[in-house]
């Protein structure tokens, strides 16, 4: 309405008031000229203070701003339906946001409406949150928000090369400590500054967050085409920078390690590229520090988990204990044809195999480097099952195998029997047989009673009714996840007197509140075999103590209450649970101190008493045959753990899943949640490991 045609004076008036009150310059010029219709008072004001003529724009607002005649709808006087949007910087670089556009004035006649808006508040403004979001305030260089933006625009061109390369300095917290925040903050300043003005870093170097960086280089053309290249260019670059924030009195060695990976040979996604970037730069730091690692698939955990087989399967006997594991993950694709000694060096050091007498077997799936002599004669015959599988049909050479290994002492599992010609030969080599999916029941079970003193397994148990049927059936040894599902909850029983100070002690020690010691003296007192077994647990090498503990009081001083407590639950856990499947009470405190030893390295934080108990209760209602809400009515626990173990919104809730996603190897699940709460592959792996070793030392008390 403001601009169309209107007779009347109070129109006039109303709409010259209404282009008064705007904040910018108002002017409405006509003709080849640009004789000047109309000025607001910003405008006038604004003319005056700058001495220019009210005439024409040409020497008034246009002799100001030099693109201003350029760019405006009304450059050859004619500006009927034209229309222009934009930005024009007066002579001392002040920038203003111009509309020029074509209107019908107040007589009825074409004329151009020109507004010019200061928008230097506005820019400043914009910059001062363009800092704050993309620019890291100690440096003022970009920061990761920046780097996920400037590798979306690259990764959008498609056809570019490059390396995110991630350097952090070494050793810089003891800079800190011993010279003082101060000198630690004008060393990452001296580090950027120098960065910054080489041409290969301006632009493309930024913050993460404390002495971490990360460098992105993109090319279409490979100029650095090998490793080589690479390695050259960055360790020059490395060199001079150490020399560029290194001070005369500093003594500690400050120097940078980094860690490189290339897209998209290992990826295009950027959390991928940074995740190995950072294996390599971890790598980097285990190699002694002050060097350049490039990354390469071996290192990564994700995938390594699969290849160090630690992902274990059960095997129990009737009775619900544990006979052995099966180290092989059966989902594997290659089937484990790639594994070299190393890597079964590797899985014996990772369970503890070595210092550790116990009584499991150990399964493992054969492949071709598995059989050569140096490997048979390293693995120890007693420990190791070696698990044949064959396609349709076994084949002489296979059964060549089999009795090859047979004459290494070694005892074979068939996975997949079938009822043909080959039957009989394989009972006489191996001893532990699973049947194949299409064999009948009638066949399996004339195979099984023909042949005593051959040990049958049977597989997928999952349900209270396949485990039945298999025990029928004459099989001795189980796997499934019948033991560890609570799928199943069977029918409710009353806590035997027995467990009942076990189940006492876990309510007592799983509280939030005070811990009332002399109860639980009282209680671990009134059983011997209980106060023997808890001095045993506490004098074990699991618990570590130097000092040898003859008295709850005394473990409280030298633990800590937080600590007893923990090693009560723990004892009490392995009691209540005692006719039931040890598997359980293993995979309970796996999970418990694996998630424990997790807690420092989690971002976000959470609280590590909690993930202990978390763990270690996510499955002992099962133990218990209970439900979750019945043994939740049993033992009050904290509301966050409560909440987290009977819905699935508790804080600990996916910490649970994890846990499950690692038992049953689903690694994309599980590197999902490392990076979902800042893990290192590596770490989570390492946290493992020492769970099993420390589950191993609890072993047998
Ligand atoms: P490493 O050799 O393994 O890299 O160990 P490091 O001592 O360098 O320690 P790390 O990289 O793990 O941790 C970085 C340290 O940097 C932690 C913190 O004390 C310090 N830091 C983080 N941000 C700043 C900062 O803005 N200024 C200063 N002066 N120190 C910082
Ligand atoms: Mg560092």
């Amino acid at each position: 309405m403001l601009f169309k045609r209107s007779n009347t004076a109070e129109a006039e008036r109303l709409e010259s008031e209404i282009l008064d009150v705007l904040d910018c310059l108002v002017v409405v010029v006509r003709g080849e000229d640009c004789n000047i219709l109309y000025l607001n008072t910003a405008a006038q004001d604004f003319l005056i203070r700058e001495q220019r003529g009210f005439a024409s724009c040409r020497n008034g607002c246009a002799a100001l701003f030099s693109d201003l005649c350029k760019k405006c709808a009304n450059r050859n006087g004619d500006s009927a339906d034209a229309s222009e949007q934009f930005e024009i910087c007066d002579d001392f670089g002040r920038p203003y946001a111009v509309t020029s556009r074509g209107i019908s004035w107040l007589d009825g006649k074409p004329a151009t409406l020109l507004l010019l808006e200061d928008i230097q508040e506005r820019r400043n403004i914009e910059k001062r949150l363009y800092n704050l979001a993309y620019l890291d305030q100690l440096t003022l260089m970009p920061n990761r928000i920046k780097l996920r933006e400037d590798y979306d625009k690259i990764n959008k061109r498609g056809n570019l090369l490059g390396t995110i390369a991630m350097f952090d300095m070494d050793n810089f917290k003891a800079v800190n400590d011993t010279y003082g925040h101060n000198t630690g903050d004008v060393m990452i300043r001296r580090l950027t500054d120098h960065l910054n003005q080489l041409p290969a870093f301006s632009g493309h170097l930024y913050r993460l967050g404390g002495d971490e960086f990360v460098l992105l280089y993109a090319e279409e053309e490979g100029r650095l085409k090998t490793e080589e290249d690479f390695r050259r260019y960055y360790g020059r670059i490395l060199r001079g920078a150490f020399h560029s924030y290194t001070m005369p009195h500093i003594d500690l060695s400050c120097t940078i390690s980094m860690g490189v990976a290339f897209f998209p040979q290992h990826g295009t996604v950027l959390s991928e590229l940074l995740r190995k970037a950072d294996i390599a730069l971890y790598k980097a730091k285990n190699a002694g520090r002050n060097q350049l690692v490039f990354f390469e698939d071996r290192y990564d955990t994700a995938k390594k988990f699969e290849d160090y087989y630690i992902s274990i399967r059960p095997l129990l006997t009737t009775g619900g204990k544990t006979f052995a594991y099966e180290l092989m993950e059966s989902s594997r694709k290659d089937g484990g044809k790639d594994l070299s000694l190393g890597d079964y060096d590797r899985a014996v050091d990772s369970l503890g195999l070595r210092d550790l007498e116990n009584n499991f077997k150990y399964i493992i799936t054969h492949s071709n480097k598995l059989d050569c002599k140096a490997v048979l004669n390293n693995l120890p015959r007693d420990k190791f099952v070696i698990q044949m599988g064959f396609g349709q049909s076994i084949t002489p050479e296979e059964l060549e195998a089999c009795k090859r290994l047979n004459s290494y002492g070694y005892s074979l599992m068939i996975d997949g029997l079938r009822d043909d010609e080959w039957t009989d030969e394989l009972l006489k080599v191996a001893d532990y047989f699973k049947f194949a999916p299409g064999l009948s029941e009638k066949a399996r079970f004339q195979i099984i009673y023909k042949t005593p003193g051959k040990t049958f397994i049977a597989t997928e148990v999952n349900t209270q009714e396949a485990w039945e049927n298999a025990r029928k059936a004459g099989f001795t040894l189980f796997q499934g996840s019948y033991f560890s599902q609570p799928s199943v909850v069977r029918k409710e029983k009353d806590v035997s007197p027995l467990k009942a100070n076990y189940l006492r002690l876990i309510r007592l020690t799983s509280t939030d509140d005070y811990v009332d010691f002399a109860k639980i003296t009282q209680v671990i007192s009134s059983d011997v075999a209980l106060s023997y077994k808890l001095l045993k647990l506490l004098n074990s090498a699991a618990v570590g103590l130097r000092n040898r503990m003859s008295s709850i009081p005394m473990a409280v001083s030298y633990l800590g209450e937080e600590s007893l407590k923990k090693w009560i639950a723990l004892l009490a856990l392995r009691g209540v649970a005692g006719d039931k499947p040890l598997e359980l009470i293993r995979m309970s405190l796996i999970r418990a101190q694996f998630g424990e030893l997790l807690v420092p390295q989690m971002n976000p934080p959470r609280v590590d008493k909690y993930v202990f108990l978390t763990g270690m209760f996510s499955l002992l209602h099962i133990a218990l045959d209970m439900t979750v809400e019945q043994l939740m009515e049993e033992i009050p626990m904290a509301e966050a753990i409560r909440l987290s173990l009977t819905t699935k919104e508790g804080v600990y809730s996916d910490l649970i899943e994890f846990f499950s996603h690692y038992e049953y190897a689903n690694w994309d699940e599980v590197t999902k949640f490392s990076e979902a709460n800042g893990l290192n592959s590596d770490v989570i792996y390492n946290a493992y490991i020492s769970a099993l070793n420390w589950y191993n030392d609890l072993a047998g008390i």
